[in-house]
């Protein structure tokens, strides 16, 4: 929160400093985050940051954790035009590429250089291995100046997705929760999941990723998930700028009104259901993301190399299908699971 106290110099000291960088109030820098080598190469992440002319809601939007989620680094490159440093009330900070490793070679989940997924192993290290180094230093110079984080995903190239925002609540970000679903609700995805943080051990998880990190660190946290199977459908892009913008609306942050929130037709998720292969060999998917499924109807099956069925994959409960695999290789293990949404009512 930004307490004016009269008579207090509102110079120099609301400059805002990232990684060395210093963003004057009411101006906009465009530069290279750099994460320096260690056992393996340096990189840097993209950034663009808009330090509003008036204080208010400081926003972190990332783009590109993963690497083959192409939908959000397209929207983002839109959004930059549509925000004035000069106009705006508070601070977005926007990793325009957050894995840029991964995005240049296209890799799917895994840094080219660690074979690690980044959405696992936050806060990081400096002395790690890359995607310890890019998560290190997304935490400690981009989420240390936000109060809410926007983390934009989709569908890998692997991946069949249905649109939808996440937003987390729980005992540990309750306080925050009404900040997530505000920014969930605004930015006009039909359909709304509410993930419960309550426990360090769900904090945690099977490795942290970046929500996990700023439930951890007291922020407002959302998740998007927008593009479908890699590709980069215009209307998708259309969709997840549009609501990027209007979530700043909804805040105040930019001169024009938002649109009126909630909006209507949100089919909210309190809970999802997951299953993944045990079996490794070739795909078939019989159902897409967005789909309704009934407990225990078949979404697709493995084969192996000669195209003998050897493993059925089964929803795990009724509801709607987020996502699923679709390539055809499919690995055993977590990595691709089917995740089904339980319908609720509004929370
Ligand atoms: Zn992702």
């Amino acid at each position: 929160m930004f307490v004016a106290v009269a008579g207090m110099n509102l110079g120099l000291a609301e400059d805002l400093d990232i990684g060395g960088k210093r963003v004057a109030r009411g101006s906009r820098a465009d530069f290279d985050l750099p994460v320096a080598a260690s056992s393996d190469p340096a990189t840097s992440i993209p950034v663009t940051v808009f330090h509003g002319a008036e204080p208010g809601p400081r926003i972190l939007i990332s783009a590109g954790i993963h690497g083959a989620e192409y939908v959000p680094v397209l929207a983002v490159q839109r959004l930059l035009s549509q925000i004035d440093a000069a106009r705006l009330k508070g601070t977005v900070i926007i990793a325009r590429v957050a894995h840029l490793s991964s995005f240049l070679r296209a890799t799917v989940y895994y840094n080219p250089h660690d074979h690690k997924n980044l959405a696992r192993v936050f806060p990081g290290s400096a002395s790690g291995t890359q995607s310890e180094r890019i998560a290190y230093v997304f935490t400690n110079e981009l989420l240390k100046n936000a109060d809410a984080l926007i983390d934009l995903h989709g569908g890998d190239a692997t991946e069949s997705l249905h649109p939808f925002v996440g937003v987390y609540g729980g005992e540990l970000a309750a306080k925050q929760y009404p900040l997530a679903k505000r920014i969930g609700l605004a930015l006009g995805i039909p359909t709304l999941v509410r993930y419960r943080m309550d426990t360090k051990a769900q904090v945690d998880g099977n490795g942290r990723s970046p929500n996990r990190q700023a439930v951890a660190d007291g922020k407002a946290t959302v998740l998007v998930e927008v593009g479908d199977r890699g590709r980069r459908d215009p209307k998708d892009v259309e969709m997840l700028t549009s609501g990027l913008v209007n979530v700043l609306r909804v805040l105040h942050m930019l001169p024009e009104a938002g649109k009126p929130e909630p909006v209507p037709d949100v089919r909210w998720i309190a809970e999802t259901a997951s299953v993944a292969s045990t079996k490794t060999g070739i795909f078939y998917p019989l159902k897409e993301a967005g789909m309704d499924v009934r407990k225990g109807e078949l979404a697709g099956y493995v084969t192996d190399l000669l195209g003998k069925t050897i493993e059925e994959l089964r929803a795990p409960a009724d509801g709607v299908i987020l996502y699923m695999p679709y390539a055809p290789p499919l690995n055993e293990g977590p990595s691709s699971p089917l995740v089904v949404g339980i319908p609720s009512k509004p929370e």
